[in-house]
């Protein structure tokens, strides 16, 4: 089913979105090398305890996982790509990080990554992260009325083309709302002019993540990581996007 959100109720969510945004920041901030990925998982811990909020993941058991995640933060390193689960590893000079995080503050989620580069980055890490920021740009560009789910898809699609790169689109955007996953689920490639009607109300992530060389994903044997098929390393970029009449709101915004 698909919600649609009073501005009252936008408003009462923003507070999750600003938190959100202010831990993601501090984590970029405090990645690197050298620090190990439960550590950035126990200053998550610690920001949600001090704020009042409520994490999205530590009891987070869906179907395909092994058992609830137990952590707070995806971290995502190098050739994972998307779930990571935090495990003790201390980052390395030139590491591709993922950090994926959402909360629930006063009873509203939020849910947003970016991905950042450890140390002294490698240039096409960089540009793999900008190819991703590129197209969640476009896809929030065209997240108004009068377009459509696809739209959104259709975009990410094609930056992702654009730059030669091949785009999965097993997992991508959602609804974001009382709870982390709604509908509609938004591929991140598709037909442009198909799908649900964006509305004012309706409060979507959008997640663009793209592989150097593939677009093949599989699973580690911790039940959750999601690594590249070949080995190439992969950037994820999300922010939850509240559609309005007029520009989409960024809840998710960092400074
Ligand atoms: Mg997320």
């Amino acid at each position: 089913m698909i919600e649609l959100l009073t501005r009252t109720q936008i408003d009462e969510m923003r507070p999750a979105g600003q938190f959100v945004g202010s831990v993601l920041t501090a984590l970029a901030d405090a990645a690197e090398v050298g620090v190990d990925l439960l550590d950035l998982d126990a200053l998550a811990h610690r920001m949600i305890r001090d704020r009042g909020a409520e994490s999205c993941y530590i009891d987070y058991h869906p179907s395909f996982g092994a058992s609830p995640f137990g952590k707070v933060l995806c971290t995502s390193v190098n050739d994972a790509v998307l779930h990571g689960l935090p495990h003790p590893y201390k980052l390395r000079d030139g590491d591709l990080l993922s950090l994926d995080f959402a909360v629930s503050v006063d009873g509203w989620v939020c849910d947003s990554a970016v991905t950042v580069a450890v140390g002294t980055p490698r240039e096409e890490d960089v540009r793999l992260i900008a190819h991703a920021q590129e197209a969640l740009d476009a896809a929030i560009a065209i997240a108004r009325p009068g377009n459509k789910v696809g739209d959104i898809s259709a975009a990410i699609g094609a930056v992702g083309r654009s730059h030669g790169l091949r785009v999965n689109t097993q997992f991508g955007g959602h609804g974001v709302g009382r709870t982390m996953h709604g509908d509609p689920h938004i591929p991140n490639d598709g037909k442009a002019g198909r799908g649900f009607p964006l509305k004012p109300g309706l409060v979507i992530a959008i997640e663009p993540w793209f592989l150097h060389t593939t677009d093949g994903i599989r699973m580690d044997e911790d039940g959750w990581t999601i690594r590249s098929a070949d080995g190439s390393r992969g950037a994820h970029v999300e922010h939850t996007i509240a559609i309005t009449e007029g520009d989409p709101i960024v809840m998710t915004a960092r400074d």
